[in-house]
């Protein structure tokens, strides 16, 4: 009776999956080679489907797998119990729910929790198992704004981070295509940390703003580049990457001025910076000359007719941001800086403020990116649907195959996978 209802579970949760749209598959632990792994049950039950036939009807709370990489297979043992050697695995919770922990037991690694299904499998290149956890949209979004935002801060700056997660998501969703899922959980794509546990108003920001997403003049996604603390004034793209976007434009900031990362010094000796500029063709006789002074941010450092990038300048010596002066004092140079990050697009910390004394996520977005549209993706469709007006976005991440190149039907506008992929947020802090 058991295994009847099982398999009948198991049929509608498979149909739902491919009716229900808005799942997303998210690589776990993508950039670690993981020998094994522990899966255990925390809610709900789950039916082990081994290289697509049914092993298990149902495994409930307090149920385990063992997983392993060989080099025949994926090994797999159910709370102690060999099952034999397997090209794939998945667990798939009942009624499309079910919680469960995963844990790399080699390499050892916390445990997080997850909503919805595992897929595993060995992974292409051989170096070790392949983890994806695909689930609804909102679950997901909901985690990442938890790893990039934490939860002490108002709604409507969840509604903002959430509406900013999303608007990645939407734009890099085959980013992952060849790798066999959407979007890894490292900085690579978005921090993904597993189900939300911390903050319910995370999850009510995500519900309350879905579909919703922010895009340029023609009609893309932006890229949502977001740091810690501006320090007073955000940075031209141009200042920090390669390309010059419409929209992320420099903008003064007065809401993170008294936010803790707002301020920051640091003493290097005299020595070591002199020979640092001396290398990178700013060679002085007098120390002095190596004073310096950003009263608006600039892209260089300057002394005289010699400049280096102030970017390039950050990452030698380790700097919480490239909005600083330079003060010589005896045998150091003190750098007295302001924010924390690379201060492109939205500065987190202003955003926290600006909720705080009351201003919708609508207008903190547009402050921070300009010449931008912010719209519901679901509501256009069905606009589209209803007008036939190919200048609307048609793109549908759900049923699109290709990569990450056109993400609009429109005659008009082509998008560059390359413009797309340089900006990842591998520096948000
Ligand atoms: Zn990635
Ligand atoms: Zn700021």
């Amino acid at each position: 009776m058991r295994l009847l209802c099982g398999i009948a579970t198991i049929a509608t949760c498979l149909f739902s999956l491919s009716l229900c749209a808005q799942k997303v598959s998210v690589g776990l632990f993508f950039d670690v080679p993981v020998k094994a792994a522990t899966f255990a049950v925390q809610s709900g039950s789950y039916a082990i489907i081994v290289d697509d036939t049914l092993l298990v009807a149902a495994i409930d709370r307090g149920a385990s797998m063992q997983l392993s990489h060989s080099s025949s297979g994926l090994r797999l043992r159910i709370s102690g119990d060999n099952m034999g050697v397997f090209s794939s695995v998945k667990a798939v919770g009942m009624g499309d729910e079910g919680v469960f922990s995963l844990t790399c037991t080699n390499p050892m690694s916390p445990s997080y929790s997850y909503a919805q299904h595992a897929f595993i499998r060995s992974a292409d290149d051989g170096s070790g198992l392949l983890i994806v956890n695909q689930l609804n949209e909102n679950f997901y979004l909901s985690g990442v704004v938890e790893a990039e935002a934490g939860c002490s801060a108002r709604s409507e700056f969840f509604k903002t981070q959430a509406i900013l997660s999303r608007t990645y998501l939407y734009a890099h969703f085959n980013r992952h295509a060849k790798n066999g899922f959407n979007l890894c959980d490292g900085v690579h794509c978005q921090a993904y940390k597993g189900l939300l546990t911390r903050c319910r108003r995370i999850r009510t920001a995500v519900n309350e703003t879905e579909g919703t997403i922010v895009i340029d003049m023609k009609k893309r996604p932006i890229t949502p580049s977001f740091h810690a603390n501006c320090g007073g004034q955000t940075c031209h793209s141009e200042n920090v990457w390669r390309e010059k976007l419409p929209y992320l434009r420099s903008v003064k900031d007065d809401y993170c001025k008294q936010q803790p990362g707002a301020r920051w010094q640091k003493r290097i000796a005299l020595s070591e910076w002199r020979d640092y500029m001396s290398r990178n063709g700013i060679r002085v006789k007098n120390p002095m000359q190596l004073e310096f002074a950003q009263l608006s941010r600039k892209k260089y450092y300057e002394v005289g007719e010699k400049k280096v990038e102030l970017t390039k300048i950050r990452q030698r010596f380790g700097l919480r941001s490239t909005f600083f002066d330079v003060r010589v004092a005896g045998s150091d140079v003190v750098l007295t800086g302001k924010g924390y990050g690379h201060g492109v697009g939205m500065c987190q910390e202003g955003a926290i403020q600006m909720a705080e004394q009351g201003l919708k996520c609508e207008n903190i977005l547009q402050r921070y990116y300009k010449n931008t549209r912010i719209v519901n993706f679901n509501q256009a469709h069905s606009t589209l649907a209803m007008q036939q007006d190919s200048t609307l976005f048609l793109f549908n991440p759900w049923r699109n195959e290709t990569p990450d190149t056109t993400i609009f039907i429109d005659s008009t506008v082509s998008v560059d996978s390359s413009e797309q992929q340089a900006f990842t947020q591998e520096d948000v802090h």
